[in-house]
C-alpha cells in the first residue's frame, strides 16, 4: 500500500510556543470542535499527551470506541497499525488521523505481506493442510476429517496482513483477548489442524503454553531460515519470529534483583515479554490487565511491571499509596509511540479545524474489506 507521508512541520506552528501555550491552544481547539472531534490515547503515550486524551486504553479498546465514536474526525494518539484499524472500523463520514506519520511499530514491520504469503505458500502444501478460503463458510467449525491452516495476526500488523487473514479464514487478536481468539482458531483448524500466529512470537507463545499446550507443540517462522520440517509438522501453533523491542529488554534477572532486595515485591508482565519472563512474575496480562492488576493490589504494595514507562510511571503517580517501578531501570520509551509529541497533536488539530484532512489515514477499499471481516470475528468474540 502506498502512503502519503505529509511530514508535519516542527517550526510551522508551536515552534515559539511555550509548552503552556501549547496546551492551552489544544485545550481551545477541543472545545470549539466540542463533538466533531475525539482524541483516543493508547497507554503508552507521554503524559503531555494523555491530558488531551477523550479516552485512554490500549488497541483492544480504543479500536472499539473508534468504531462506537459519533465523532466525524477521529484523532488516533498511537502507532500507524492503530489509526489503519480504526479507520477500517469506522463509518464513511469518519476520518481517522495520527499526529505524526513516522509513528509505526517495529514489531509490525516485521511481517509483510509478501513474506506471509510466501511462508503460506510453502506451508499450506508442505503440511497437506487446507486453506480455508476454498471454504464456503469460514466461521463454521471444521469438520472431524478437515484440517486446516488458519491465520490468526495480533492486532500489531498492517492492514494488508489483516486483510490476507480476512480472506484466509482467519481473525485477529489483541494481548486481551489472545485465548479466546486461538481457541475459535483451533476450532476452524480442525483436531488435526494449525494456526499461522503473526507476528509477535511471545504472545503466541506464552498464550499457547496458558492454554496447556507444549513447548514442541509450537515451531518458528522465520522468513529468512529454512524451514525445520519436523518440528513444523509436530506444531498446533506456528509462531511468526517476531518480537517487540521494548519488551524483549526485560529478562530474569531484573525480577531477582527486585525480589532480592524486597521479597514481598509482586511482579506483573505483560505477554510480550519472553516465556522466562512471565513464567518468573505473578501475572501476565496486557496493558488494561496491569492497569487493573495494579489498582487491586493491596495499599502498600511493591510492584515491578514489565511494560512501557510512560504507563509505568504514570500508575505510579497515580497510585501514591504504592511503590510501582519499572522491571528495567535503563528501560526507554516505546521509540515510535514517542514520536507523538504536543506540537504534532497541535499542528494536525490546526489543520483539522481549518478544514484540512490531516495526516488521515485511509486503508483502500480492497483491503479495508477483508481486514475488517477479520477485526469483525475479533470483535464478535466474548473476552
Ligand atoms: S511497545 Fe512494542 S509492540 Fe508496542 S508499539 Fe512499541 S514497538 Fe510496537
Amino acid at each position: 500500500m502506498t502512503l502519503n507521508l505529509p511530514m508535519c512541520d516542527l517550526n510551522a506552528t508551536g515552534g515559539d510556543m511555550s509548552e503552556e501555550e501549547m496546551h492551552q491552544a489544544i485545550d481551545a481547539i477541543k472545545q470549539r470542535m466540542g463533538d466533531d472531534l475525539i482524541i483516543l490515547g493508547h497507554h503508552y503515550q507521554r503524559d503531555s499527551i494523555v491530558q488531551h486524551a477523550d479516552l485512554l486504553g490500549d488497541s483492544f479498546l480504543l479500536s472499539r470506541m473508534a468504531s462506537e465514536s459519533k465523532a466525524e474526525n477521529i484523532v488516533f494518539c498511537g502507532v500507524h497499525f492503530m489509526a489503519e484499524s480504526a479507520d477500517i472500523l469506522s463509518r464513511d463520514e469518519q476520518k481517522v488521523s495520527l499526529p505524526n506519520l513516522r509513528a509505526g511499530c517495529s514489531m509490525a514491520d516485521m511481517a509483510n505481506l509478501e513474506q506471509v504469503e510466501d511462508c503460506w505458500q510453502q506451508l499450506i502444501p508442505g503440511l497437506g493442510l487446507s486453506d480455508p478460503i476454498t471454504r464456503a463458510d469460514q466461521n463454521a467449525p471444521a469438520e472431524e476429517s478437515e484440517s486446516y491452516l488458519v491465520p490468526v495476526t495480533y492486532m500489531n500488523s498492517s492492514a494488508e496482513l489483516k486483510s490476507f487473514v480476512g480472506a484466509h479464514g482467519g481473525i485477529v487478536c489483541t494481548s486481551s483477548n489472545a485465548a479466546g481468539i486461538l481457541d475459535w482458531a483451533f476450532d476452524k483448524a480442525g483436531p488435526n489442524g494449525k494456526v499461522l500466529f503473526f507476528p509477535d512470537q511471545h504472545l503466541g507463545r506464552n498464550t499457547g503454553l496458558a492454554m496447556g499446550l507444549q513447548e514442541d507443540e509450537m515451531a518458528i517462522w522465520s522468513p529468512d531460515d529454512f524451514p525445520d520440517w519436523d518440528a513444523l509438522k509436530k506444531s498446533r501453533i506456528i509462531l511468526w519470529h517476531g518480537y517487540c523491542s521494548v519488551h524483549r529488554r526485560f529478562n530474569t534477572g531484573q525480577i531477582e534483583a527486585l525480589r532480592e532486595q524486597d521479597p514481598e515485591a509482586l511482579v506483573v508482565v505483560h505477554p510480550e515479554c519472553t516465556r522466562e519472563v512471565v513464567d518468573a512474575s505473578d501475572a501476565v496480562g496486557s496493558t488494561e490487565f496491569i492497569k487493573r492488576y495494579v489498582e487491586e493490589a493491596p495499599s502498600g504494595s511493591r510492584i515491578g511491571v514489565g511494560t512501557e514507562i510512560n504507563m509505568v510511571k504514570r500508575l505510579n503517580d497515580q497510585h501514591p499509596g504504592k511503590e510501582i517501578e519499572c522491571l528495567d531501570p535503563m528501560v526507554c520509551p516505546c521509540s515510535t509511540m514517542y514520536m507523538i509529541h504536543p506540537t504534532y497533536l497541535l499542528d494536525v488539530l490546526q489543520r483539522i479545524e481549518a478544514g484540512e484532512e490531516a495526516n488521515r489515514i485511509i486503508v483502500p477499499e480492497e483491503i479495508a474489506e477483508n481486514a475488517k471481516t477479520a477485526l469483525d470475528r475479533m470483535l464478535s468474540i466474548p473476552v
